[in-house]
């Protein structure tokens, strides 16, 4: 057993004790139909939250204020007798004086990065500005979702012009809120149950080694994510998404070593596609990131079968935009004018 994973078991009982603290006030009703269910249980067993018991062999919802709205219970539930039911409104962040604008400088600038990339790689959606607010830092004036939104999906209606803040109690998916630093992880994920219970992989120790492997940042650091179209930020990014086809991905790639010629060495999985892989892992190595996507946000989002996505940390979007200005002068437009045929 790594070391990783021992902290990880050892920082269980902590979390747990966390489990209730998490959610202010009711905001989501968990509701089975009674002549639907066969009290199979499945839901119980799927629910990471531990929201769900199975009492005289059928569903209770013993926990219902530690409910996400995550929706994995209705959508593992055979006979569809499972009705999660939101109260939005429920759980607001109390009022507070936002944090300042966005300095001007600093938003025009990210409007020039968005042209860039919108123009020279013909982009079809907004380049996407991450922000993790800091657990003392103010909130900017961002719109909350009405109810609980994944990460992933808040990052995809961003690439479609809107821009959005989610503090814990606006996220639906505990693994990646727990990921970004919001919340404790879920006793269920860290352990690994629920992956193979998903038949998403082999073994416990499998499941386990990927959950160590992945970054994550300390439970309650960040008390918010925003995501903003590039070109309308609220705020300071510390990473920019960027969700195109295979090809635009290529030339992203070559603009980033366009000055230095070196290769990259991508870090992807098909686990946690935009919380680690778009997001924690360019923020916390400082290099970009591909991904694939994941099972669970092409499973709940829009983001269509043909398209990945890039994070680029900031720091490098200056290089990154110029190196992508003097590819688009001729390599770009050259090599889509070409098509290698073999002679026959
Ligand atoms: S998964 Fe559906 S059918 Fe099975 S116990 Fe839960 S509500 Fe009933
Ligand atoms: S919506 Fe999610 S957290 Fe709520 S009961 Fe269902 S599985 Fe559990």
């Amino acid at each position: 057993m790594s070391e990783k994973i021992a902290l990880i078991e050892g920082a269980q009982e902590v979390m747990e004790a966390a489990r209730f603290a998490d959610t202010s006030a009711v905001s989501h009703r968990v509701r089975f139909d009674a002549a639907l269910c066969t009290g199979c249980g499945l839901c119980a067993a799927f629910c990471p939250m531990e929201v769900i018991a199975v009492e005289d062999g059928a569903p209770v919802a013993v926990a219902e204020e530690a409910c996400w709205g995550c929706e994995t219970c209705s959508g593992q539930c055979p006979t569809h007798a499972i009705r999660i039911e939101a109260a939005p409104g429920a759980a607001e962040v109390a009022a507070e004086e936002p944090a300042e604008p966005l300095d001007e400088v600093v938003r025009e600038q990210y409007r020039a990065w968005a042209d860039t990339l919108t123009e020279v790689l013909g982009l079809r959606w907004h380049p996407v500005a991450v922000s993790l607010i800091g657990a003392d830092e103010p909130l900017p004036a961002v719109p909350q979702p009405e109810e609980r939104l994944r990460f992933c999906q808040a990052l995809m209606a961003a690439r479609r012009g809107r821009a959005l803040m989610m503090p814990v109690n606006r996220h639906a998916c505990p693994d990646g809120t727990s990921i970004l630093g919001l919340s404790p992880i879920p006793a269920k994920l860290a352990s690994g149950e629920l992956y193979i219970l998903f038949h998403k992989l082999d073994s416990v120790e499998a499941a386990q080694r990927m959950v160590a492997e992945r970054p994550s940042l300390p439970p309650r650091s960040v008390r918010a994510t925003v995501t903003c179209p590039l070109d309308d930020a609220r705020c300071e990014a510390q990473v920019v998404a960027v969700i195109g086809t295979p090809e635009q991905m290529m030339w992203l790639s070559m603009a980033t070593s366009y000055y230095t010629g070196h290769r990259h060495d991508f870090h992807a999985s098909g686990y946690n596609a935009q919380c680690v892989e778009t997001t924690l892992i360019p923020l916390t190595s400082g290099e970009i990131n591909i991904s694939f996507g994941c099972y669970g946000c092409r499973a709940s989002s829009d983001v269509d079968d043909s398209l990945m996505m890039m994070g680029i940390p900031v720091a490098l979007m200056d290089d990154v935009v110029r190196g992508l200005r003097e590819l688009g002068k001729r390599a770009i437009p050259q090599s889509r004018d070409k098509v290698y045929l073999p002679p026959f």
